[in-house]
């Protein structure tokens, strides 16, 4: 099996495959200990997989909630108890966390490429393997873990599909005395400099390091998105938070990142794209690592099982747990594109304890079509409702300055 890219998507595909005894060649084009813009926010669905690739996670700094903020409304809420998910997430710096997924991977036998590119070999619409370093490597399955889409998706047909929603964010380190603290802390009502509501949020993710993880994320469902200066959001941001958290300055220099949240394609014969390459990222939170995780253990899963059937039913399977979720996730993008929507949408969200704990479920990544509950009921409703209305709501959709 050939792995292209080694993020948590592809390490984890990497680990599983090869503790199984498969010969793995992964490619990443980053040196070891490459960083990734994120905000190191595990959630407890990451934590679950994370236990499921057995992984140890004892340096990880561990969170037991979620503070969100609206306005002057504040609701501080433990992660939930769940059958299927630990009641904790955790804070873990990508360079810090990906360097340790990487390590795992080695250690379980894989052949880890750093400093190389890889691109694929494509024939007749069949994927046989890639080109990398200057060589030819060939394979039953070639996994696509590259990331937001880039040159590789796109010999793939695996781009981004240019009528659905996604998103940017950003993100720098500051120091702040309340480091050890255990509950992320989200605002979730931004605003840009012209006073329009972002539908996205603020975080402040404390790391135990002496630092926190402070960034903006903002959808492109958004009024003005084009224009929406995403350096000068997050000073905004950092002013309002500054005495609070009695703030550092920045670190280094911020840094933004795409976040996809569709592919054109996500099989095809001899391939499959796993995590952000197959636009797995919560279009509520902008959070994806939980789905790169599990979505590159199915894979491995399924090519273990049967090589051949293996993107096909990797297909179907990880359509079943993620899409309708995501689905409903990207139409409710369309709505709180609005500003008049997004601040009732936001009173409703945080303004009864009912409604937080639907809210906490939906940004601790917690639901899909397994999930029993409210939360569970609320969003297979939506995802009927919002269903019916999709043509009208991409109809309807914010315009761009
Ligand atoms: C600002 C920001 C904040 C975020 N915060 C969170 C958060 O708190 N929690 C959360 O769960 N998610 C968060 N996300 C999303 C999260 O970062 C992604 O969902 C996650 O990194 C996806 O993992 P991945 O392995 O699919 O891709 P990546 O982590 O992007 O890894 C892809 C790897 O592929 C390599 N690569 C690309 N092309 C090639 C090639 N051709 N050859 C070889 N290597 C290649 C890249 O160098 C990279 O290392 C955030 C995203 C952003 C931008």
């Amino acid at each position: 099996m050939l792995v292209i890219g080694g993020g948590p998507a592809g390490a984890a595909a990497a680990i599983r495959a090869a503790r199984a005894g498969v010969r793995v060649t992964l490619f990443e084009k980053g040196l070891h200990g490459r960083d990734k813009v994120c905000g190191d926010g595990l959630t407890p669905r990451a934590i679950a997989a994370l236990h499921d690739l057995d992984v140890d996670i004892s340096a990880a700094h561990r969170i037991d909630g979620l503070r969100m903020i609206a306005g002057k409304k504040r609701r501080e809420l433990a992660w939930p108890t769940t059958d299927r998910f630990p009641n904790h997430g955790a804070v873990w710096p990508r360079r810090k966390f990906d360097t340790h997924l990487i390590d795992a991977a080695v250690t379980a036998g894989a052949d880890v490429r750093f400093g190389t590119e890889a691109m694929p070999v494509v024939d007749g619409g069949r994927v046989l393997g890639v080109t990398a370093g200057g060589e030819n490597f060939t394979a039953p399955m070639t996994v696509l873990a590259a990331g937001a889409q880039g040159a590789a998706a796109n010999l793939m047909g695996a781009q981004r599909q240019p009528d659905e929603p996604f998103g940017l964010a950003i993100r720098a380190y500051a120091a702040t005395p309340r480091h050890a603290e255990r509950h992320l802390e989200a605002c979730l009502s931004l605003r840009d400099e012209h006073g329009t509501p972002v539908p996205g949020y603020g975080w402040m993710f404390p790391a135990g390091d002496g630092t926190v993880n402070i960034g903006v994320g903002a959808l492109s469902t958004m009024k003005g998105f084009k224009n929406l200066n995403l350096n000068t959001l997050l000073d905004q941001y950092a002013a309002l938070v500054r005495d609070e958290w009695s703030l550092g300055s920045y670190i280094e220099k911020p840094r933004a990142w795409r976040l996809p949240m569709s592919s054109k394609r996500r099989h095809g014969p001899g391939w499959v794209a796993i995590g952000d390459a197959a636009g797995f990222v919560n279009p509520m939170n902008g959070e994806g690592i939980d789905y790169g995780l599990e979505s590159g253990m199915l894979a491995s899963d399924l090519f273990i099982a049967d090589p051949v059937s293996a993107p096909e039913r990797y297909d179907r399977e990880v359509g079943e747990r993620f899409d309708a979720f995501l689905r409903t996730g990207r139409r409710f993008s369309f709505i709180i594109g609005h500003p008049l929507l997004l601040r009732s949408g936001l009173r409703v969200a945080v303004g009864t304890q009912a409604a937080a704990n639907v809210t906490l479920a939906v940004m601790g990544n917690l639901i899909d079509n397994e999930t029993p509950g409210v939360a569970g009921l609320v969003m297979r409703l939506a995802d009927r409702v919002l269903g019916i209305a999709d043509p009208l709501l991409r109809r309807t959709r914010a315009k761009d300055r």
